[in-house]
């Protein structure tokens, strides 16, 4: 095909040899485009009007002028144990380019074959696993928070064995940047302090240009808590709208603060704060409730990799700065869901009792605060109807209502607000896994479908009413396979 109109770099390549190996991608077998994100093909600048034309990239016979395949290096905290033998295992980070905005990309294809990193793996990603990171990459999006996203798809033949036998797909996986914080674990505990230099300039001056005037000790440290404060407001972010990532190894924190690297994750029906998704993580590790402090025991393992170069108190400057930003952030964003403006002293104590009933009654948790953005257009029925024990519902609703008094934007006004950011329609497990039976059967117009619904997740979509329902029994606790 022909080169799409676009600035083609490959800064990655600058960092030293260490933290990557050339690696050409392996072809996937009759492969088809079946997914294009047309919209975001557009703001990168790059053709859209066939897609058919990236089917070539996408199953790896093809590879465009300029694009140079690399698995990139790193290492990380896996459930709490380091890991000096990762990297990219099945990805290839192909080239970058800079769209029309000046926004930088990374193409990275998922599911491009084995590499020096792939260890045991077989450098595929099956079908299922690769419809679950594409739709929740764009649910994010849709939520408005940050996330890689998800350019292109394609479905192969070639069978792959997980529990049982599957077919293979791969992603065309964009971001600003691939570089996790496992990259920074790599370089501090086996290159040593030159490449670990190397590799924070070149963060730096890609994604912190703002920070590349400032004098050394200063530059480093106000890096730093910058990163620490994108992750904390991250999960602020995950924890306020019901997610869970399943996966927080340090290798999957991403250093920009996107949500990186989609596995078992799952958005919550019923609030339950000690939800694991992840069914091997036995332990918990990464159930909902413990993610904002897993957040920052992996900005410890930054810290602690960051040693060579930084002052040992600027770096827990940094890190002190993660449970103000999360708690702010968190804090405002409740706030806002509830539709309070007037900063009342029993705020708190109303989120945190909110939660509590949540979560001992099991009440959907997107339901609930939709529900509330329509309470004065819609009655509290909706509210009420999610509780086996109603006086709990008008107990609580009392309450509530007498906090509203002390507002002064009118109700209308109020509700349009909280419906901007109490989603109506969230990327729930049982939607995933029925567009994935019918893409397994070759139907992929469930996908695209559910796709367009999670593009306006805050807009009421009447139409789309079924999208928003509860969870059918079979669709309540699926046991979502991890291996990917
Ligand atoms: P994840 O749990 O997906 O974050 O993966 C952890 C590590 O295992 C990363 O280094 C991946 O590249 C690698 N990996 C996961 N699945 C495979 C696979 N099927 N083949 C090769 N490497 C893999
Ligand atoms: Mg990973």
């Amino acid at each position: 095909m022909s080169e799409p109109k676009i600035n083609i770099e490959h800064r990655y390549l600058e960092l030293p040899d260490s933290f990557y190996t050339r690696v050409k991608p392996r072809p996937l077998e009759d492969g088809k485009l079946v997914c294009f994100n047309a919209p975001l093909a557009e703001a990168m600048g790059i053709r859209s009007d066939q897609p058919a034309e990236w089917t070539g990239v996408g199953s790896g016979t093809e590879l465009l002028e300029g694009m140079d395949p690399v698995a990139m290096k790193y290492t990380g905290h896996q459930f709490g144990v380091y890991n000096p033998d990762l990297g990219d295992g099945r990805g290839l980070l192909l080239w970058e380019t800079i769209g029309p905005d000046g926004r930088r990309w990374d193409w990275h294809l998922k599911g491009a074959g084995m590499t020096p990193y792939s260890r045991f793996g077989d450098g595929r990603a099956v079908l299922r696993s690769t419809i679950r990171e594409y739709l929740c990459s764009e649910a994010m999006a849709g939520l408005g928070i940050p996330t890689t996203r998800a350019l292109f798809m394609v479905s192969a033949k070639d069978p792959v064995r997980r529990e049982s036998i599957e077919t293979a797909a791969s992603l065309l996986r964009v971001t600003q940047s691939h570089i996790r914080f496992g990259h920074f674990e790599f370089a501090a505990h086996h290159e040593g302090e030159e490449a670990l230099r190397a590799l924070l300039e070149h963060v730096i001056a890609l994604h912190f240009p703002e920070l590349i005037q400032l004098p050394e000790p200063e530059r480093y440290r106000r890096w730093y808590e910058a990163v620490v404060e994108r992750t904390a407001w991250l999960i602020a972010d995950w924890q306020a709208v019901g997610f869970c990532h399943g996966v927080m190894n340090s290798d999957n924190m991403s250093i920009i603060g996107e949500t990186f690297d989609y596995g078992p994750y799952a958005f919550l029906d019923d609030f339950d704060a000690g939800y694991i998704c992840n069914h091997t993580d036995q332990g918990g590790r990464y159930a909902y409730n413990r993610q904002p402090n897993i957040g920052f025991i992996n900005c410890q393992y930054l810290a602690k990799a960051l040693l060579p170069v930084m002052d040992e108190d600027d770096v827990r400057r940094g890190l002190r700065r993660y449970e103000t930003a999360y708690n702010e952030r968190f804090q405002d964003t409740m706030r806002q869901k509830l539709g309070l403006q007037i900063q009342d002293e029993s705020d708190l104590s109303l989120i945190m009792d909110t939660f509590s009933m949540l979560h001992e009654h099991r009440i959907d948790y997107t339901l609930f605060f939709r529900g509330l953005s329509n309470l004065h257009s819609k009655g509290s029925a909706p509210i009420r109807d999610l509780f086996v024990d109603r006086s709990v519902a008008g107990d609580w609703l009392g309450r509530y209502q007498a906090r509203l008094e002390k507002e002064s934007l009118g109700p209308e006004e109020r509700e349009a607000g909280m419906r901007s950011v109490n989603p109506k329609f969230i990327l729930r497990n049982y939607l995933a896994q029925q567009v994935i039976v019918e893409a397994q059967s070759g139907n992929f117009e469930p996908m695209k479908k559910l796709l367009k619904v999670l593009e306006k997740p805050f807009d009421e979509q009447p139409e789309h009413e079924d999208y928003a329902a509860p969870p059918p029994d079979w669709g309540k606790h699926l046991n979502i396979s991890c291996s990917s």
